[in-house]
């Protein structure tokens, strides 16, 4: 009786729910991260902080909360967890590892930036 409700994993639960609930932590973590480094900033010796490392974590942040806006955007227009490219579905264990994923696997595999001299 008690194994059951130690299991965390609830089959029935909404994959969509559960993926934007993911999203809008990502997205609170990011925007609290970058309000951080903001801070850090502007402190006197940016707070211990080398300032490229500062710009480069800010610039991680800002791309993540834009990609995190953007999946959740997809997701009121009824469009996410469907491949940019192929238009096919995104499987679903890529979207748990990776929930603001805007391409199946196959399509970010042939994408320029990722395309190491094949061929
Ligand atoms: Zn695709």
């Amino acid at each position: 009786m008690t194994a059951a409700l130690h299991d965390a994993t609830h089959p029935s639960a909404e994959p969509m729910e559960l993926l934007r609930a993911m999203l809008e932590e990502q997205f609170a973590v990011h925007t609290a991260r970058l309000t951080q480094l903001t801070v850090y900033a502007r402190l006197p010796r940016h707070g211990g902080y080398d300032p490229r490392t500062l710009d480069g974590l800010a610039e991680s942040s800002r791309q993540r909360i834009a990609q995190t806006a953007h999946a959740l955007k997809r997701m009121s227009e009824g469009t996410y967890g469907t491949c940019a490219d192929c238009h096919k579905p995104i499987p679903l264990g890529r979207l748990r590892a990776m929930p603001h994923a805007t391409n199946c696997a196959f399509c970010e595999r042939r994408r320029p930036e990722t395309l190491v001299n094949e061929g």
